[in-house]
């Protein structure tokens, strides 16, 4: 089969879209007609979900199977679901599922990705993992190890977001640096966002989605429902197919590189600008770290302890006042005098214990 996560194959992004789970024959096709009619022929639908907690709708596992079989005959389109497990993928390869994923509960366990990945050795179908739950590079780079160990060489890594105790505003905080670094890592791999499951909410699937083709993302997963008020489960994140593809319309998809020369040439000298304003930058850290020994000098000299909390709370309070008047975001430069902070204590602490 030809493969379907090959980069060069597509005009960006690659969009994957379909209800949450399949509910009906009726509900399935109708979700999907529209997209379909309109060129987009990879579709997703859930048949066993992995739920959070039980009670919550869990898929209508193999008896819905068929229903997608018999939809294809209409209409023309490959069918991604997620498996879970060796059984999973049993039923789902007899009924002629196209391709697979690893949903992120699944990710974050060795031994299922392992017991998908055995199940999968020799067969040659296109699987997509997704990030897992928690914010773990390692797992989610080990588990495209293990499918990619199986032979599978058709895949594609999807960005789902991490959970989260404290993000009011997402339903999976995106943490984009992790998917960020894991295609500085693995840049041949597509990379694939869902602005769903990272929302959680429909309001909010079209700024993530243009944030996702903002960072050169390769391609979009997202929830379509033909009446997502009454979905199964996901109810509040579904679009209407018609809002899907009016959303898709207006996105914007960015060059990957600069242009001409007069562009490149402009920003060359803004990186060299750059440079020095990173150099300034280290200089004056270098020259603060000195005063930082010296105070540890200083309180050794006194036996005073390192940690002087009015001090502290003083620099917390004040530095990001500060940088908030040069139009710093206060947010960045807590986290940049935090880590200062750790530092500081660090190299005092060393100071103050040596002999
Ligand atoms: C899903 O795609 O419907 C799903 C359950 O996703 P995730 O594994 O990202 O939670
Ligand atoms: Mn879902």
């Amino acid at each position: 089969m030809e493969a379907i996560f090959e980069k060069s194959k597509y005009k960006k992004p690659l969009i994957i879209a379909g209800p949450c789970s399949v509910e009906s024959p009726e509900q399935f096709k109708n979700s999907i007609a529209p997209l379909v009619q309109k060129g987009i022929n990879i579709i997703r639908g859930g048949i066993w979900k992995p739920r959070t907690r039980p009670g919550s709708f869990e898929g209508l596992g193999s008896i819905a199977l068929p229903w997608v079989t018999e939809v294809k005959k209409d209409l023309n389109f490959k069918f991604a679901t997620e498996v879970a497990s060796a059984r999973h993928v049993e039923e789902a390869l007899k009924h002629g599922v196209d391709i697979f994923w690893i949903g992120a509960r699944s990710t974050v366990n060795p031994f299922t990705v392992q017991e998908i990945a055995d199940s999968l050795n020799g067969i040659s179908i296109p699987v997509m993992i997704k990030n897992p739950v928690n914010a773990d590079l390692s797992l989610w780079i080990g588990a495209a190890e293990r499918i990619q160990k199986a032979g599978i060489t058709d895949f594609a890594v999807i960005h789902r977001g991490f959970s989260n105790f404290r993000d009011v505003i997402h339903r999976n905080s995106p943490l984009w640096q992790i998917a960020v670094e894991f295609r500085t890592l693995f840049p041949e791999v597509m990379m694939i966002n869902d602005p769903s499951h990272i929302s959680g909410k429909r309001s909010l699937v079209p700024s993530i989605s243009q944030k996702a083709l903002d960072l050169n993302f390769d391609g979009l997963i997202i929830e379509s429902h033909v009446n997502p008020n009454t979905a199964w489960s996901d109810a509040e994140q579904q679009l209407t197919p018609e809002e899907l593809l009016k959303m898709l319309q207006r996105l914007k998809t960015r060059k990957v590189h600069f242009q001409n020369q007069q562009t490149l040439n402009q920003l060359e000298e803004i990186r060299q600008q750059i440079d020095q304003a990173d150099h300034d930058l280290l200089e004056a850290l270098h020259r603060r770290m000195e005063l930082v020994e010296k105070i540890g000098e200083y309180k050794k000299l006194n036996n005073v302890s390192v940690l002087q909390l009015e001090r502290w709370k003083e620099i917390f309070k004040t530095r990001p006042e500060w940088g908030e008047k040069l139009a710093l975001n206060p947010d960045l430069i807590r986290e940049i005098f935090g880590l200062l902070h750790q530092e500081s204590i660090r190299k005092q602490t060393e100071i103050l214990d040596q002999k």
